[in-house]
C-alpha cells in the first residue's frame, strides 16, 4: 500500500510539474511572439510613414535596421530590400501578408523554416501611393527554445524529481502510518482517521459478532465433548475422505491412541481390515456392522453414512463392547449343552433300572436295590433340577429378591440346624461363632450361599473333622467365614470352582450328591449382594472361604 501511494503522488507530481513547466513556457514564448509582432507592427507603420514623405529613399536611408526591411510597388516588384537584392526576388504579391495589406490596409504572417526551429515574423502595410513596405524579423520556435534551455531543464526536472520523490516517500508512509497501527482487536479504540471511523464500527461489530459465533461454538464444542466423553460406547466421526474429525474417550481407550489422531487417516488409529471394509460397506450401502476382536475383547461397530447432496460426507462410527455378551451367550451354550449333559446320565439309568423291573428280568431279592438306584437318581435330579433354576432366577438378577431386615448369626444358626444330620453322618462337628449383625439385605441369597459353602464343607471334609462358621462386622461390611479341616483345593482348581459344572472330582463329587452348581449359586448371590468372595485353601488342610456383603445403611 506505501508502494502505491507513493507511486500515485510521485506520478501526479510529475504529471503536474510537466504541465506546469509546458503551460509556463507556452504562455513566455506567446507573450514574447505577441510582443515582437507587437513591435514589427509599430515600426513597420512608422516605416510607411517615411515612405509617403521620402520614398525609395526612406528606406535605403535607413541604417542598422534590427529587421528585414523589403519595400514592393503596387505591381508586387520588389523595389528595396536591406538583405538580398531587389532585382533578384521574384513578385511578392502573392504574399499572404502582401495581399492582406492591400486588401486590408494591413497584414501579417509567418513561416517557418524547413528545419521548424524557426520562423518569420512578417507585418506589413499598405501606403497611400501604392507602395507596400513589410518589415520581417527571424524568431526562434518553442521546439528550438527547449533544445536551447535542455540543460537547465532538465537540471529543473531532476530536482523536481528528488524532491517529489522524498516529499512522496514521507507523505505516503504518513498516510499509511496510521492504517499499520490499528488495533484491530480494539477497533473503537483507534485515533487515525475520521473516515475510517464507519468502518472500524463495522469491524469492532463484525468481532463481536465473531466472538459469540465462537463462543456459541466452543459451547457447543465442550457440550458435545462431554456428552461423547462419558459415552462407554466408542464414537469416531470420520469424514468422507476418512479423515478422523472427532474421537471420544472410550474410542481413544479401545483403539490405543491419543487425541492427536484428530485430522489423521483412520487407519493411524485402526488398520484393521475389518474397519476398512465397513467404511467402505457404509460409503456404499450407507449402513455396515462388523465385529472386531481388539486386545482379548470382542467389539461390534457399527458405521452410518451421512448423505448430502454431493456425496457422502461423513461417517459415523459407534463402538460397542460386547466381551460379556458374547461371553454370557458362550457359557448360555454350554450351560445347556452341560445341563443335558447332567441330566442325561441319572435319566438313562433310572430308564434302564426301570425296564428291567418292567420286564421281569430283577430278581425278587434284588429288586430293592434297583427301586433305591432309581430313588437315588430321581433325588439326583430334583436337586440338579432345583440348582438349575435356583441359578437361572439368580440370571434374571434382583428385581425378584425383597430386601428385609436379616440377622445374620440366625441365618448361619439355621443353616446349620438343617445340615446337622448329614454332618453326622459323615461324623464332622459344625460350630457357630462370632458377633450378630443385623441389616437389610436379601435373606434369601444370604442363607443359599451359607447353605452352599457348610455343604460343601461338610462333603469335602474328613472323618472327624470340623466345620467352623464366623460372622461378623468389618468397617462397613458384614462378613461370614465358613472354615474346614477337609481335603482342601489344590492351587490349579482354585481359579476354576466356581464356574458352573466345574467339580475337581468329578466322580467323587457325584458320589456324594454334588450338582457342581453350589459355588456358581454361591458367586452369582453374593456378587447381586454387591459382595466379593475370597477362597484360602491348602490341600489335605482344609479351605476357609469368606463372603464379604456390603451394609446399606440406610
Ligand atoms: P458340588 O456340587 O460338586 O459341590 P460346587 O460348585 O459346590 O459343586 O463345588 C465345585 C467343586 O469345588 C466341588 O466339586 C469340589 O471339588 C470343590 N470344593 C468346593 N468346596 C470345597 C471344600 N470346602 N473343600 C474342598 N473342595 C471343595
Amino acid at each position: 500500500m506505501t508502494k502505491k501511494i507513493f507511486r500515485s503522488i510521485f506520478l501526479a507530481s510529475m504529471v503536474v510539474l510537466l504541465c506546469c513547466l509546458v503551460i509556463i513556457l507556452g504562455v513566455l514564448y506567446d507573450d514574447f511572439t505577441d510582443n515582437q509582432q507587437k513591435e514589427l507592427k509599430a515600426q513597420v507603420y512608422m516605416m510607411a510613414e517615411g515612405v509617403e514623405y521620402g520614398g525609395v529613399d526612406y528606406v535605403k536611408g535607413i541604417e542598422n535596421a534590427d529587421c528585414r526591411i523589403t519595400l514592393i510597388d503596387s505591381q508586387g516588384t520588389v523595389l528595396f530590400d536591406n538583405e538580398t537584392s531587389s532585382e533578384e526576388m521574384e513578385n511578392h504579391n502573392d504574399r499572404e501578408e502582401i495581399r492582406q495589406a492591400r486588401a486590408e490596409g494591413y497584414g501579417e504572417s509567418e513561416r517557418y523554416s524547413v528545419t521548424l526551429m524557426e520562423r518569420q515574423i512578417y507585418s506589413a502595410v499598405e501606403t497611400e501611393s501604392g507602395y507596400v513596405i513589410r518589415a520581417s524579423v527571424t524568431q526562434y520556435t518553442m521546439l528550438a527554445y527547449i533544445m536551447i534551455m535542455m540543460q537547465p531543464i532538465l537540471l529543473v526536472i531532476i530536482a523536481a524529481v528528488a524532491l517529489s520523490a522524498f516529499l512522496a516517500s514521507r507523505l505516503s508512509k504518513r498516510v499509511v502510518k496510521p492504517l499499520n497501527d490499528i488495533d484491530l482487536d480494539e477497533p473503537l479504540k483507534n485515533e487515525g482517521y475520521d473516515e475510517l471511523s464507519p468502518l472500524m464500527t463495522r469491524l469492532e461489530n463484525q468481532r463481536r459478532q465473531i466472538r459469540r459465533q465462537l463462543d456459541e461454538l466452543h459451547r457447543r464444542q465442550n457440550e458435545f465433548d462431554a456428552i461423547t466423553g462419558r459415552m462407554t460406547e466408542g464414537l469416531v466421526l470420520i469424514s468422507g475422505s476418512g479423515t478422523i474429525l472427532s474421537i471420544n474417550n472410550a474410542a481413544m481407550s479401545i483403539f490405543n491412541v491419543d487425541k492427536d489422531c484428530v485430522g489423521k487417516d483412520i487407519l493411524t488409529a485402526q488398520r484393521s481390515v475389518a474397519v476398512q471394509n465397513l467404511i467402505k460397506e457404509a460409503k456404499k450401502n450407507g449402513h455396515s456392522e462388523a465385529l472386531l476382536d481388539l486386545d482379548g475383547r470382542e467389539y461390534q461397530l457399527n458405521a452410518s453414512a451421512i448423505r448430502t447432496g454431493d456425496g457422502t460426507a461423513g461417517i459415523a462410527m459407534l463402538i460397542f463392547d460386547v466381551t460379556e455378551r458374547v461371553k454370557s451367550e458362550q457359557l448360555r451354550r454350554e450351560f445347556t449343552a452341560n445341563v443335558s449333559h447332567e441330566l442325561k446320565t441319572p435319566l438313562h439309568t433310572i430308564s434302564g433300572c426301570a425296564e428291567l423291573l418292567n420286564n421281569g428280568l430283577v430278581k425278587p431279592e434284588n429288586v430293592k436295590e434297583f427301586t433305591q438306584q432309581i430313588y437315588s437318581e430321581a433325588q439326583r435330579l430334583i436337586t440338579l433340577v432345583d440348582d438349575i433354576i435356583r441359578l437361572s432366577r439368580l440370571d434374571e438378577g434382583t428385581s425378584e429378591f425383597t430386601k428385609e431386615t436379616v440377622s445374620l448369626k440366625a441365618i448361619c444358626e439355621d443353616v446349620v440346624k438343617n445340615l446337622e444330620p448329614s454332618a453326622k453322618a459323615v461324623n464332622v462337628t459344625v460350630s457357630v461363632e462370632g458377633d450378630d449383625v443385623v441389616f437389610s439385605s436379601v435373606p434369601q441369597l444370604i442363607s443359599g450361599t451359607v447353605y452352599n459353602l457348610c455343604d460343601n464343607a461338610i462333603k469335602y471334609n474328613k472323618d472327624n473333622g470340623s466345620v467352623t462358621v464366623k460372622m461378623g462386622r468389618k468397617g462397613d461390611d458384614a462378613f461370614v467365614t465358613v472354615s474346614d479341616t477337609g481335603i482342601g483345593i489344590a492351587e490349579g482348581h482354585k481359579e476354576r470352582i466356581f464356574e458352573r459344572f466345574y467339580r475337581v472330582d468329578k466322580s467323587h463329587s457325584k458320589k456324594i450328591g454334588g450338582t457342581g452348581l453350589g459355588l456358581s449359586i454361591v458367586k452369582h448371590s453374593v456378587q447381586l449382594l454387591g459382595g466379593k468372595i475370597e477362597l484360602e485353601s491348602r490341600e489335605n488342610v482344609g479351605t476357609t472361604i469368606t463372603v464379604t456383603i456390603p451394609v446399606d445403611k440406610k
